[in-house]
């Protein structure tokens, strides 16, 4: 039986490509009203017209504390509630430490730890009123080990798990809480790399071929349709070439 989100209001941030938009085509494919979020207006505008049906969008910085209470506020309008949200907006410029990159390190720690902290905290006074709502963390194989020029990227997809597990312990039986770990996946992830060092190299780093945003979606849309008591914590999905 293909898997529903009918009747689900989400919130997916970092939707204007990648996992974010397979995501979102995916959950609104399956029944659920989807509320856009990311700051490229035009790409949430085009995404939005494709998808057609209860689809909303909002130019979101997941960065900005204001504009994420904002996104929770106006996705309660449209669909009268949140259900669920998909914190997956993230940066990946990687490099080593000793290059002192250190824009693009307060750059990760704003956007893939604040944002997911911001994220839950626009929905979940919200979904503790309602006694339900799913919090699904985007992390990363990175968030369990960690290679040269990850260690901030690692740093802030290691805070990812633990603000996950914090959150399901600090609301068992209430919410639930699952954090996803992909390996590689084809999106323009990797554009966010500028060190030149660490962008000549990275072809031969990861020379196999990438999962599609799609198949992260197909997990997310598993967890969303999951029993309500059955709490999916952690799904770590990569293609089978990659070392971990
Ligand atoms: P993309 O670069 O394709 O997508 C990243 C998304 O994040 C974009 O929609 C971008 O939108 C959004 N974003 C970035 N900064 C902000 C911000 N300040 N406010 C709001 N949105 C923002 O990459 P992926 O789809 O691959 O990445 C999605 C998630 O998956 C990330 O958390 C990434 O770390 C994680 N991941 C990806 C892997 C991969 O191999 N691709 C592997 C493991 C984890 P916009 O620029 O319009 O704001």
């Amino acid at each position: 039986m293909p898997q529903s989100a009918a009747g689900k209001s989400v919130i997916v941030t970092g939707a204007s490509s990648g996992i974010g938009a397979a995501t979102a085509r995916k959950l609104a494919e399956a029944g659920a009203d989807v509320m856009l979020a990311a700051r490229r207006e035009d790409r949430l505008k085009a995404l939005a017209a494709e998808i057609g049906g209860n689809v909303r969008w909002r130019v979101t910085d997941v960065t900005n504390h204001a504009d994420m209470l904002k996104l929770g506020e106006d996705t309660i309008k449209a669909f009268g509630k949140v259900d669920v949200i998909v914190n997956n907006a993230g940066i990946m410029p990687l490099s080593p430490l000793a290059n002192r990159r250190v824009a693009e390190w307060d750059q990760m720690i704003d956007v893939n730890i604040k944002g997911v902290l911001y994220g839950i905290d626009a929905v979940l006074t919200h979904m503790l009123a309602r006694g339900d709502g799913h919090v699904i963390n985007v992390s990363s194989v990175a968030g369990l080990m960690t290679n040269p020029t990850s260690a901030v990227y690692s740093g802030t997809k290691h805070a990812v798990k633990a603000i996950s597990e914090g959150l399901r312990k600090e609301t068992a039986g209430k919410i639930r809480v699952t954090c996803v770990y992909p390996g590689k996946v084809n999106t323009e992830l990797g554009l966010s790399i500028k060190d030149p060092a660490v962008i000549a190299g990275i072809g031969a780093r990861f020379n196999y071929t990438g999962l599609e945003g799609e198949d992260i979606a197909n997990a997310i849309l598993f967890a969303i349709a999951s029993p309500r008591n059955m709490g999916i914590n952690d799904i770590v999905i990569r293609p089978i070439e990659q070392e971990m």
